[in-house]
């Protein structure tokens, strides 16, 4: 592990730079220098007033692959939620009475989608962002790239 610090708490104070056996804090920089840092020895995170200083791990493991048959169900249960959400849907525009019921059904089930959509691995190509990428894919000189991003698009 290794000692981080969020400038935006920082004060300055220079407590983390008294008590580091090491001098790997420095309050001129913001930075702390994570050679120096003794395999996070946290004395800066408990001197810290500010609870600017925490410690992060040197290395994370690797996220782990979901098995087809898992994956399989979630995109399952993903096309279940999104049919719901087309009917919570057409619900909402046909009775105006119960449209608040309908559109919050509506909403719950696009976020249990987009759950499983993460869960399984995907990308949600409905997000925004993906969107614009592909609206500014789609007026690319490639043609092929053309092509795939106004089919993706249209999907
Ligand atoms: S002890 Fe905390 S508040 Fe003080 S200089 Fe270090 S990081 Fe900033
Ligand atoms: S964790 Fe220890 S060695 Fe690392 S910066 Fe903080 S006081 Fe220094």
């Amino acid at each position: 592990m290794y000692a981080s610090r969020n400038i935006d708490l920082c004060t300055k104070d220079c407590l983390c730079l008294f008590v580091c056996p090491t001098g790997a804090t420095d309050t001129e920089t913001g930075q702390i220098d994570k050679n120096l840092c003794l395999d996070g020895c946290r004395l800066c995170v408990d001197a810290c007033p500010s609870h600017a200083i925490y410690l992060v791990m040197s290395n994370y493991a690797d996220p782990k692959h979901k098995d087809e048959t898992l994956a399989g169900a979630l995109m399952g249960l993903l096309e279940s939620k999104a049919d719901q959400e087309a009917v919570a849907r057409s619900a909402a525009a046909e009775n105006p009475g119960a449209q608040k019921l309908a559109r919050a059904l509506q909403k719950s089930m696009r976020i249990l989608a987009e759950d499983c959509a993460r869960e399984g691995g995907f990308m949600l190509p409905q997000s925004a962002a993906s969107q614009a990428l592909l609206a500014e894919l789609a007026q690319t000189e490639d043609q092929q790239i053309q092509e795939l991003a106004v089919k993706l698009l249209e999907k």
